[in-house]
């Protein structure tokens, strides 16, 4: 499915060899610079623990504007606890943002089984990929059931109009309105060259993108290529905290993990094989992001895994889980990930991300000791977080 994504790791992977043996600072025009063993000093004179932390630093101050939230001077804070303190500043922003959006959508949600992958696109549909915000797929959707773009639609000879999206917006739509979740960002590629796609909506006028799509239909020739058979996923539910803290309270589920982000190529974890391996182990796992597994399900009182929407933390944090769930975090390289990844962390969340983060050693200690770990072996995720487990009860 991701071919060409994965030449482009193959190709890069010397370097990357290289770059893995030092850090890289590029933040003035003294630079860049890099501690790689041979070298020790850089004109701004900082250590190689702080470049690791101001490189750290400038992924929070990305993340934080993600949220239209700032702090000043972040990239001179040297000391970890600050930093992740800096980092929840967007905590806020995320609750108000999931529960607006949770407001306005949560009318058209209801349990049902949704198709995840290029599966969710139908050739005799007129197939729209939505890849703007929650709010504006929504507004696509509502603009395609008016009569006029009905007719519109009946007039073009096309069997209904199909909206399908991706990533972090389709991740909750499909939690939200059931439309299909054809993948991750790096699937559009691949979704294209089926040939069914007929217009991308991103965020101009919904009449726009409706009428590039039946244009595109009218001369479509059919798929480029066969379309794999729908895979169909659960998902809709409501996060039941009470039932999941009396399942917890009673014994009948072990905890509760959290998938925060679904997947990431770089990441080597198996990820269908460590859902299992969770909920064999007792796990109620909560899916969020553009990622569906087999057997998912909307029963929260025993082990099993539910798909909850979008990755944001106002999906999780504050609604009350008696035992805090353990985060794991399949690939962190987008800052608002990574920001909500370490305000977690500063909120007590045991962590375990996928792909090293590039620190200086004692740096990366540091974070270990606030709860943030690396383990880049899947098949070791379940014993880590029994470890974890154990050090919490014990
Ligand atoms: S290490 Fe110091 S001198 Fe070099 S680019 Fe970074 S801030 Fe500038």
């Amino acid at each position: 499915m991701y071919e060409k994504i994965f030449d482009g790791i193959r190709e890069q992977a010397h370097v990357r060899d290289e770059l893995r043996m030092g850090l890289v600072c590029d933040a003035c025009d003294l630079g860049p610079c890099t501690f790689d063993g041979s070298t020790s000093r850089v004109p701004c004179g900082i250590t190689p623990d702080e470049m690791a932390m101001k490189n750290l630093a400038e992924k929070i101050a990305e993340g934080l504007g993600e949220y239209k939230t700032h702090k000043r001077h972040i990239t001179m804070v040297y000391d970890m606890e600050s930093l992740l303190e800096a980092a929840t500043r967007m905590v806020d922003v995320s609750r108000s943002y999931s529960d607006e959006i949770d407001k306005l959508l949560s009318p058209y949600r209801t349990v049902r089984t949704v198709p995840f992958g290029l599966g969710g696109l139908r050739p005799e549909a007129v197939n729209i990929c939505a890849v703007s915000s929650p709010r504006g797929i929504h507004d696509l959707i509502e603009f395609t059931r008016t009569p006029e773009a009905a007719e519109n639609i009946e007039c073009a000879g096309a069997h209904g109009v199909n909206i399908v999206s991706l990533g972090y917006p389709g991740a909750e739509l499909a939690y939200q309105r059931g439309i299909p979740c054809i993948g991750n960002y790096l699937v559009l590629d691949n979704a294209l060259a089926t040939g069914c796609i007929d217009a991308i909506h991103t965020f101009g006028s919904e009449r726009a993108s409706l009428e590039e799509a039946l244009k595109h239909f009218a001369s479509r020739k059919g798929p480029q290529c066969e379309l794999p058979e729908p895979k169909m996923h659960t998902t809709g539910a409501t996060l039941d905290v009470t039932a999941i803290n009396r399942a917890y309270e009673r014994g009948n589920i072990e905890g509760v993990v959290v998938l925060f982000g679904a997947a990431s190529p770089t990441c080597s974890w198996h990820m269908e094989g460590l859902v299992t391996d969770l909920v064999e182990h007792g796990y109620l796992v909560l899916v969020t992001g553009a990622h569906m597994y087999e057997g998912s399900t909307d029963a929260m009182n025993a082990p099993g895994v539910v798909h909850i929407g979008f990755c944001e933390i106002g999906k999780m944090h504050g609604k009350g889980f008696a035992p805090t769930p353990f985060v794991l975090v399949p690939g962190w390289k987008n800052a608002k990930i990574l920001t909500s990844t370490l305000a977690l962390v500063h909120h007590g969340y045991p962590v375990i991300t996928g792909v090293r983060i590039p620190l200086t050693p004692s740096i990366e200690e540091k974070l270990a000791e606030k709860g943030c770990i690396t383990e880049l072996n899947g098949e070791r995720v379940v014993e880590r977080i029994s470890e974890l487990q154990s050090h919490r009860e014990g």
